[in-house]
């Protein structure tokens, strides 16, 4: 099975996203099974707003 980048879109900005190998082999060597729903700059824009909040950033559940 070969890995090739996907184009995704972002469910806050809805504008397009790639999800590069690289990220896809991050995911899988960390054993996520789902794909990223937001773009780089959203996903950057809630952490620091969990941040601030004080809500400490959690990784995805591992269901393998
Ligand atoms: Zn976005």
């Amino acid at each position: 099975m070969s890995i090739v980048d996907k184009s995704l879109t972002c469910s806050d900005c809805n504008e397009e996203f790639v999800f590069t190998v690289t990220e896809q082999a991050y995911y899988k060597d960390k054993g996520f099974d789902y794909q990223p729903q937001r773009c780089a700059g959203c996903r950057s824009t809630l952490f620091e707003r969990r941040k601030e909040s004080g809500v400490r950033y959690r990784h995805g559940r591992r269901t393998s």
